[in-house]
């Protein structure tokens, strides 16, 4: 198709419509703000409702092939879209991720190991998850958690009814503590002839439960992990006969990875391939959701990502001067405290 529909206006959008642009290929994106970062750079903005029915309609006749940039997009909201053009990643992808506990129990299923979990939906089942799993745990919601909001770490029993309140009345899962040694995330991508392509893990620092920083190559990541990482992740998506870019973080425990989650889009830990890889993670999942081949995610150069949170906007003018700095701005109007206004990749000649 010439016009690929992104649901979702955010800066993930916003760089997928560049990419797409590249291609030769028209971005119409569809989010109900009229300041949407997407909305600057992309063929056509729909500002509606994504409850909408009659303007989703419209947009999906509008476009060859719909992907999005979110996976919190009311379900039902994809009907109508669906009746008329294809989704990728698909619906059952989407399905599996905006639910932790669907998804660790898809992720158990194909053998791959998770955290302990348990679901929790009152006072009762808590009790049990906490008998099962032991101390310490983390209650997360089931449903629209990110950047570390909707979730209480339980270090003693006494903490369980403050966790719980927390929750709102949401169904949450009880997840066992893991005690990793640090976290990184597999980028990759499945073509719609079913072949996949893994970006280079990377390690990711947070704070505040967002992510500050991904470094590639993972320094001191044994190879066997790496090539694991990549291999774990191309199971997820063939399991789901997935079409597009995936991210899958991981945690790094002496004895093996542990899937944290799994977020079916572009992804912020996979910013470094802007400037590390001839084909970036936007490129390829345009390519994907097209139909086109894919790049093969090779790397060629070493790459530190750093996001550009709230204040760090005030650096923008020092870190323009150091030449082997790649700067990306968002264009949103308003710096709020954690808000993600941007990012740098500072760039190395690869060196192993
Ligand atoms: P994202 O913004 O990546 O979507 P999220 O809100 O969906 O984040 P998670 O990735 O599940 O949340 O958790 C946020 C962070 O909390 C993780 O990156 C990790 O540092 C920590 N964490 C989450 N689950 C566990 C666990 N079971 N054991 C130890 N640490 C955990
Ligand atoms: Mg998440
Ligand atoms: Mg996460």
């Amino acid at each position: 198709g010439s016009t690929i529909g992104i649901l979702g206006g955010g800066q993930l959008a916003r760089m997928l419509a560049v990419a797409a642009a590249r291609l030769g290929l028209k971005a119409h994106v569809y989010d109900p703000a009229p300041a949407a970062p997407a909305g600057q750079v992309c063929y056509r903005l729909t500002t509606a409702a994504f409850g909408d029915t009659e303007a989703l309609v419209a947009f999906a006749n509008a476009v060859d092939v719909v992907t999005y940039e979110f996976e919190n997009i009311p379900t039902e909201s994809l009907d109508a879209v669906e009746a008329i053009r294809p989704i990728h990643p698909n619906r059952e992808a989407l399905r599996t991720s905006q639910d932790r506990l669907v998804e660790k129990r898809f992720l158990a299923e194909l053998g791959l190991a998770t955290a302990p979990f348990a679901a929790v939906d009152d006072a009762a089942t808590l009790d049990a998850a906490i008998a099962e799993i032991g101390l310490p745990a983390i209650l997360k919601t089931r449903r629209m958690g990110y950047d570390g909001k909707g979730q209480a770490r339980l270090n003693a029993p006494g903490d369980a009814e403050t966790a719980l309140q927390s929750m709102n009345g949401a169904p949450a899962i009880l997840e066992g503590f893991v005690d990793f040694s640090r976290e990184i995330s597999v980028i990759a991508a499945r073509g719609l002839d079913g072949r996949v392509a893994a970006f280079d893990p990377g390690v990711n620092e947070h704070a505040d439960g967002i992510l500050r920083r991904s470094t590639v190559p993972a320094p001191g990541l044994p190879a066997r992990m790496r090539t694991d990482a990549v291999l774990l992740a191309g199971r997820i998506l063939n399991a789901l006969d997935y079409v597009g870019v995936m991210g899958v973080e991981l945690f790094v425990t002496p004895g093996e990875l542990i899937v944290n989650e799994i977020a079916p889009r572009v992804h912020n830990s996979g910013h470094w391939t802007q400037n590390g890889c001839a084909v970036d993670q936007f490129e390829q999942h345009v390519r994907a959701v097209a139909g086109w081949p894919l790049g093969d995610g090779g790397r060629h150069s070493n790459v530190v990502m750093e996001n550009l949170i709230g204040d760090d906007m005030d650096r923008v003018p020092d870190l323009a001067r150091d030449p082997a700095c790649a700067i990306h701005l968002y264009g949103k109007a308003e710096t709020r405290p954690g808000r993600k206004m941007g990012h740098v990749n500072r760039v190395t000649p690869r060196a192993d």
